[in-house]
């Protein structure tokens, strides 16, 4: 990290904490050419890998379709509000985590599926058939029959 004081291209870090509202790290830096002291902040990149579409085609990552799949699934079930965002924040977190540029859609399906799994087992196989039908015919016939073959030969994925 460059000194604002001197422009020299080093530091060191002398103290590094979390910011009170948890999402950027305080750093206390000191020069090593003329030891003034300055602090850094840092937050994490906060950018969306894209997604890589069946056809190939490339699609911006979109949280509140997400959601509004979420809630068309769920529906008149009894899940609340609460756990609907936390699983989607949960979807966004694990998208973030993989560091990509690009990930495949099927993959974001698969997360979509396992979580709604667990709010809900009526929504999920609702969210399969409306949800993943609509974008493409063959891939809700391929998640049924690995649903089935999952059924059959739990933990062979
Ligand atoms: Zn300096």
């Amino acid at each position: 990290m460059r000194c604002p004081f001197c422009g020299a291209d080093d530091s060191k870090v002398i103290d590094s904490r979390l910011s009170a509202e948890g999402d950027a790290i305080r750093r206390r830096r000191s020069c090593v050419e003329c030891n003034e002291r300055f602090t850094t902040y840092e937050t994490a990149e906060l950018s969306l890998p894209r997604l890589v579409k069946r056809d190939q085609s490339r699609a911006v990552f979109n949280e509140d379709k997400l959601r509004s799949g979420f809630l068309k699934a769920l529906e008149k079930r009894p899940v609340s509000i609460d756990a609907i965002d936390s699983s989607v924040k949960g979807i966004v977190r694990r998208l973030i985590a993989t560091g990509e540029r690009e990930v495949d859609s099927r993959l974001v399906g698969d997360w979509v599926m396992d979580a709604l799994r667990e709010l809900d087992e009526v929504a999920y196989v609702r969210f399969a058939s409306v949800y993943r039908s609509f974008q493409d015919v063959n891939a809700f016939r391929e998640e049924i029959e690995r649903m089935e073959n999952k059924t059959e030969q739990p933990g062979d994925d």
